[in-house]
């Protein structure tokens, strides 16, 4: 008898398919641990790990009590720690109670959503998306809808939100800063979101909610303010994770954070913990919560990675690319110098510069760089980047070239 596969996982798994294809079968999957190796793909550490981070969990995994390693929900003391720092980030008296401790953001978008979703309800995102949007909304039995960003700007585009929303629009993910486009939304425009989600709940008869995706708020460039949606919109959930903070993606901690005027807080704050176990327990290991009060404070250095924001964008700029230059999280954008962006991607490839092509989150005709790549990789990719810039217009035998 032949296996039997969920319909959906099967969906879902095509749906994905460009990220699985690049996982598997691009120049990166063949050659990134060769030594010259140039890595912008994802979010990973290339750089030694945060100062206190081994220590902090060195410190705390001696057990201090017999429950130390037991069972874990949401730890009191963790709680409160983020509370205290919402506090101070935002501005909003957020309540200890009302936080719930995940195994990162990932986990927090789906406990979020599934706390509020019932089966073949709506939820918009805004395109191009954080690749795993899709995943997120699905596996909880909901209708993903997608609405490009202004292209100009890569602004939230208002009215086409407005349009998209139905009588099952049940929540909408906000992204910023945004991966990909390193877009931060201004104030004005999180508040003219929220007058229309206002009203469109009201035209509804029900709330739709919405999914404040925080991950990369504390990297900010030039001094930037990073504005909090929830602090416009009662409805809202605050999505954190620590892993781009400290550039520890596989220690999974995050959490979800509900406003003191969010409405029927109480059952909410229930809900997000019964969506927690359905979700197969998605609360972060014990050793990373109690070491939180160590880690809150730490981060990657933002002014290093804002100074190799700066030489990405003057290195690739120079050589003739059209390069976004990021507000905010750690991704630079550009325009492949050819329209097929997957093979512009494996032609670094062949020269050990790896990027990711923008077919894989849904900007075919881009690229993007993270900037978690150390110096030295930096260094040796802009010249390669130049050189594939130059080849290809040769062959396109259409311009000049940048000196
Ligand atoms: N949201 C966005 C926009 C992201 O880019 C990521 C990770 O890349 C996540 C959520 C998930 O973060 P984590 O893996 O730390 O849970």
């Amino acid at each position: 008898m032949d296996a039997f596969v969920s319909r959906l996982v099967v969906e879902q798994r095509e749906a994905l398919g460009p990220l699985y294809s690049f996982f598997s079968e691009s120049a990166w999957a063949r050659y990134r641990s060769e030594p010259e190796a140039c890595d912008f793909v994802f979010g990973n550490p290339h750089d030694p790990l945060v100062p206190g981070f081994a220590d902090a969990l060195r410190r705390w995994s001696d057990p201090q009590d017999k429950d130390w390693f037991a069972y874990k929900f949401s730890e009191p003391a963790a709680q409160e720690i983020v509370a205290r720092s919402l506090r101070a980030r935002t501005g909003i008296a957020y309540e200890p109670a009302d936080v719930a401790m995940t195994n990162g953001a990932f986990a927090g978008l789906g406990v979020a959503l599934r706390a509020v979703i019932d089966p073949g309800d709506e939820v918009i995102f805004s395109v191009p998306p954080w690749f795993f949007y899709e995943t997120v909304v699905r596996a909880v039995g909901a209708v993903p809808v997608r609405v490009p960003i202004r292209p100009e700007g890569f602004d939230l585009d208002l009215d086409a939100i407005a349009a998209a929303i139905t009588p099952w629009t049940r929540a909408i993910i906000v992204n910023s800063p945004n991966n990909p486009t390193g877009r931060i939304y201004p104030a004005d425009q999180l508040r003219a979101l929220a007058a229309v989600l206002t009203e469109a709940s009201a035209r509804n008869g029900r709330p739709i909610y919405l999914v404040s995706d925080e991950a990369y708020c504390r990297i900010v460039f030039d001094g930037r303010d990073c504005p909090s949606p929830t602090a416009f919109y009662p409805f809202s959930f605050l999505i954190y994770t620590y892993g781009k903070t400290l550039l520890t993606p596989g220690q999974r901690i995050g959490y979800v954070a509900i406003p003191p005027s969010m409405p029927g807080r109480e059952a909410v704050r229930d809900a997000l913990f019964a969506a927690q176990l359905m979700h197969g327990y998605a609360f972060p290991n014990a050793l990373l919560q109690h070491a939180l009060g160590d880690l809150e404070g730490l981060s990657i250095d933002v002014g290093r990675l804002q100074a190799r924001r700066d030489r990405v964008v003057a290195g690739l700029r120079a050589s003739g690319y059209e390069v976004v230059e990021p507000e905010g999280a750690f991704y630079v954008l550009a325009r492949s110098p050819e329209p097929d962006d997957l093979a512009f991607a494996e032609r670094l490839g062949e020269r050990r510069v790896f990027v990711l092509p923008g077919t894989v989150f849904e900007m075919p005709g881009w690229f993007r760089i993270s900037l978690t790549a150390n110096d030295g990789m930096v260094e040796r990719a802009l010249p390669l980047f130049a050189e594939v810039y130059r080849a290809v217009g040769e062959e396109k035998g259409v311009f000049a070239l940048a000196s």
